[in-house]
């Protein structure tokens, strides 16, 4: 099958005259465009067709293959037809002239489906975008786009198709993009139909391939082009290739998003019903994911006052909180409700805060949890999600993270779309909390501090959060001068600026150790960190100081010779889990990590434990 690409490029575009050639990084944009296309290494050749002696000799003198149109034509479909009509080929593929980052994954997508089961009964096949904001749905700017069940294109519209009677209907909206692949007869067939009047009406070209009855295939692909429609286009454009990196992960400065709404005070929480009222949207429900140790107590579930079809899921935090587990309620709650929930409510420990994260996420982006460990992943905004902690500590009720065991790692879902809508820090929550889970709980605030002011990543931004919270963790857990009822006040104080400084560094030798610890023996959170920070005199000597002052002042016992029994294939998974926490370490130890933390060094130190 001979392929080729085609980029229809016309000189006098009415929103930004002469856009194709203006220059963004050193060339003009028509070249990058080809340039770009060529780079798939997709296609047997590719052209650009165009109307313009300055864009012919241009792409000429960098060596492409340009064709002057013959004819003005009405749309780039047309130019192509008109290119195309001696030319022995099967497929040919419309690429636009505006999106210089055109990438490799959309264009193969579109010709995918000419190897599928019914690529007999295609004439062509074009790209759509999931869409999720209303603005853009309502936007007649943006094309949509309804299909089959077999992806087959039935209507293309301006206006938002199918239009939502309801507001919360569980539709999914599908953006066009004007990439094509036509079989060659149908874009011939294309230039000799005349226009009909749905195409007139909406203006949208691909219309007329529907109204004379041929079959569009739709693939999915989801990621961003930049197209120059604009002055302004063209300003980010020479950004983006600057930079020479579109990713922002771990950039020098971080900008992250920090949670919008928090309400605090003994007896704060009888306020959520208020607080979530506005959020409601109609027959949508709001689900409670509630830590099981609540269960029979009736006083706290009464003061939950579910409304409509509001649900309330008992959730154990005997495990720490697994992918698997979040798919599965995800499900759960699909099955069970037809509209997406109004919001997730997470009322619990470290545990139950993540999961409700995790969920709220996962609700709406496709495929499974562990496909969004690591950072900046998510592509599409969580639900509305609130966080109510029953126990403090953690700092997971203000981080931009929710830790997750995988199939492979154990490792957050890391992304500006983690964070809570809304805070419920009530003291009052954690009154029940066992003596030993109040110390790990607190402990795990405490180590959050240590690693971050010891760290290298430390700025005077995480340094004013970590002081603070360092200096709570000494006065509630070394001085004896508060009350039961300030110190759990200033505990929940303590976990939130320790959240905060941590969101702007990172944690250290501990957690990545930790994290290894409950990979492999399923060690929880807290205590694991304990166990681990116990033997760290080496890094953090002062604080493993304070820190055993604390064991001894509430008698803890932290337990001891876990390590020792592991077989080498468990110890070798323990030191991966370790080892594949890059950022941990580099905040740690610095660039120089690797040299310092090798595999034996690791080992040694597991053994003591
Ligand atoms: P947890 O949520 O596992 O709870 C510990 C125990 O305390 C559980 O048995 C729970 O049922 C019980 N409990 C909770 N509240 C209670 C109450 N009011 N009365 C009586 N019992 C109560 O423990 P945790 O230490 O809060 O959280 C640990 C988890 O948090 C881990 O999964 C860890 O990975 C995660 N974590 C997340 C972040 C983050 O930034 N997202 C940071 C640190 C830790
Ligand atoms: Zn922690």
């Amino acid at each position: 099958m001979k392929i080729i690409a085609m980029i229809p490029a016309r000189y006098g575009a009415s929103r930004f005259p002469g856009k194709l050639m203006q220059d963004l990084g050193g060339k003009p944009v028509i070249v990058r465009t080809y340039e770009a296309t060529k780079a798939t290494d997709l296609f047997d050749e590719v052209y650009v067709v165009t109307d313009s002696q300055i864009i012919f000799n241009e792409i000429e003198i960098n060596g492409g293959k340009a064709i002057m149109s013959l004819k003005e034509h009405e749309c780039g479909s047309d130019r192509i037809a008109e290119a195309v009509a001696d030319m022995d080929v099967d497929i040919v593929v419309n690429v636009q002239g505006d999106e210089p980052f055109t990438s490799k994954e959309g264009l193969e997508q579109v010709l995918s489906v000419f190897n599928g089961p019914d690529a007999d009964k295609i004439d062509l096949a074009s790209l759509m975008t999931e869409i999720h904001d209303w603005k853009e749905i309502s936007d007649p700017n943006c094309v949509k786009v309804i299909v089959d069940k077999d992806n087959f294109a039935q209507y293309f519209s301006r206006s938002p198709i199918p239009y939502p009677r309801d507001k919360n209907a569980a539709v999914q909206y599908y953006k066009h993009k004007g990439i094509y692949a036509f079989r060659k007869q149908a874009i011939l067939d294309f230039y000799r139909l005349p226009m009909r009047s749905l195409e007139a009406a909406e203006k949208i070209e691909c219309i007329r391939y529907l109204e004379y009855g041929k079959n569009i295939k739709m693939a999915i692909s989801n990621t961003q082009g930049i197209e120059i429609d604009t002055p302004e286009d063209l300003v980010r454009a020479n950004k983006v290739l600057k930079e020479d990196k579109r990713e922002v992960v771990n950039n020098k400065y971080r900008n992250f998003p920090m949670v919008p709404k928090v309400v605090f005070g003994q007896g704060c929480f009888d306020q959520l019903s208020s607080i979530l009222a506005p959020q409601r949207k109609d027959k949508a429900p709001f689900i409670f994911l509630v830590d099981d140790v609540f269960k029979n107590n009736k006083e706290l579930t009464d003061r939950i006052n579910l409304r409509f079809n509001d649900k309330v899921l008992f959730i154990s935090a005997e495990e720490e909180p697994k992918t698997t587990q979040v798919d599965q309620i995800v499900k759960d709650i699909k099955h069970e409700f037809t509209y997406k929930p109004s919001g997730i409510i997470g009322i619990g420990g470290g545990t139950i805060l993540d999961l409700a994260k995790a969920v709220s996420i996962m609700l709406t982006n496709k495929g499974s949890a562990a496909d969004y460990q690591g950072w900046d992943l998510v592509k599409t905004k969580a639900v509305y999600h609130v966080g109510i902690p029953t126990i403090s500590g953690t700092g997971a009720e203000v981080s931009r993270t929710t830790v997750l065991t995988g199939p492979v790692k154990k490792l957050g879902i890391n992304s500006d779309y983690t964070p809570f809508d809304q805070v419920v820090l009530d003291p009052d929550l954690t009154i029940g909390v066992p003596r030993n889970q109040w110390f790990y709980t607190g402990m795990d605030c405490f180590i959050h501090c240590v690693e971050s002011l010891n760290g290298t990543f430390l700025n005077a931004f995480s340094e004013s959060y970590g002081e603070k919270a360092y200096d709570l963790c000494k006065e509630i857990f070394l001085d004896d001068k508060l009350s039961d009822e300030e110190s759990r006040g200033k505990l929940m104080m303590a976990s939130w600026h320790g959240g905060m400084s941590i969101a702007y560094s990172q944690v250290g030798v501990a957690h990545a150790m930790s994290y290894g610890l409950s990979y492999v023996l399923g060690t929880k959170h807290g205590i694991g960190n304990c166990i681990v920070f116990d033997h760290l005199e080496e890094f953090y000597p002062k604080d493993v100081k304070l820190f055993k002052q604390m064991v001894d002042k509430y008698n803890i016992t932290i337990p001891k010779n876990l390590c020792s029994d592991l077989s080498e294939e468990q110890m070798n998974t323990m030191i991966d889990i370790a080892l594949s926490l890059v950022p941990l370490w580099e905040n740690a130890l610095g660039d120089d990590w690797e040299s310092i933390m090798t595999r034996e060094k690791l080992k040694a130190l597991y053994l003591k434990m």
